[in-house]
């Protein structure tokens, strides 16, 4: 029977790690500051804002939110961000995804200051990942990696397996396994035969968004398994792209929804705002 891996007692591991670097920039005077901008009315997009304001709050994060209506305009909330970028108690701007359809997503957010891009979505800091030297790496794939990393699973040299290619989840956790040595497979909509490709891994990593389609019976045993779909099952009850029960009959070590990987995100963009601000704000030390 596997290990479940709790998301939860893990995220509040990392944000007393980020209380701790808060308390030493405040002895520099510094308080990291977080703007984040959401626009329209989503109430799921409002609710991951007010959870994401209370976690920097308590971290002693200093924040403060933009609710800007639905009928905002790209060139209005493009004019938002250049006066956020200008701002110099501003170290980490996000702008909650995604934005109502008229806008133009893109736009802005090559629009951020890639310094300020504690989201890691500017195209600086994907380069900056693929290129093996990040700097914000996105937060559900830094939780990814961090969940992994509390299994304790050897990641060089391993078979690992991603599910799902966004630009958010599925290609940013493949460059990070990728960078630590293990052997990626990056399957999507189109990959055949996806039962054998995974039973070959030795860690899964599940982003695509379907409940339950990761048949517990696919698993290899042993395998350690991220599952970071959040979906309703038929009774409308939150769960997973995994299929729970089969998958942790079989595998050493897994990620419930919820308390898995939802969690890590939050708790990974207080790290972000954090090292935001000592690498704008903190002179490094001279070279000699
Ligand atoms: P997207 O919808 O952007 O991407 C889904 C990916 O899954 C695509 O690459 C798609 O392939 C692939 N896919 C879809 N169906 C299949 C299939 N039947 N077989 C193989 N591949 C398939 O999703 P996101 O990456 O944004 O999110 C994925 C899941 O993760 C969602 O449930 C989302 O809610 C959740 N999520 C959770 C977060 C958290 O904090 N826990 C944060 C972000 C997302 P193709 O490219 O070919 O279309």
């Amino acid at each position: 029977m596997a290990t479940v891996l709790d998301g939860k007692k893990l995220a509040a591991s990392v944000r007393a790690e980020v209380r701790v670097e808060v308390v030493a920039l405040a002895a520099s005077g510094i308080v990291p500051g977080l703007s984040v901008v959401l626009v329209g009315d989503d109430p799921a997009s409002a609710t991951y804002v007010k959870n994401k304001t209370a976690a920097c709050r308590e971290v002693g994060i200093r924040v403060d939110d933009h609710c800007l209506g639905a009928e905002t305009t790209t060139e209005e909330l493009l004019r938002k961000v250049d006066a956020l970028n200008h701002d110099d108690a501003v170290d980490g701007i996000l702008v909650q995804l995604p934005l109502p359809a008229g806008i133009d997503s893109a736009a802005v957010l090559e629009a951020l200051d890639p310094a300020k891009d504690v989201d890691g979505f500017h195209a600086v800091n994907v380069g900056l990942l693929h290129q093996g030297t990040p700097r914000f790496v996105p937060c559900t794939p830094a939780g990814v990696m961090r969940l992994i990393a509390s299994a304790g699973t050897p990641l060089s040299g391993a078979e690992a397996v991603v599910l799902g290619r966004s630009n958010i989840v599925g290609k940013p956790v493949a460059a990070l396994l990728t960078q630590a040595s293990a052997t990626v497979t990056l399957c999507h909509s189109r990959t055949r035969d996806l039962p054998a490709v995974i039973g070959r891994a030795d860690i899964v990593v599940a982003a695509i968004g379907r409940a339950a389609f990761v048949r517990g019976s696919w698993i290899k045993p042993g395998a350690t398994v991220i599952d970071v779909g959040i979906n309703r099952d038929p009774a409308g009850k939150i769960c997973g792209d995994v299929e729970f029960a089969a998958a942790a009959e079989r595998a050493a070590a897994i990620t419930p929804v919820p308390g898995g990987v939802g969690p890590m995100t939050i708790a990974m963009l207080l790290q972000n705002t954090a090292l935001a601000a000592r690498l704008r704000r903190v002179r490094p030390p001279s070279g000699g």
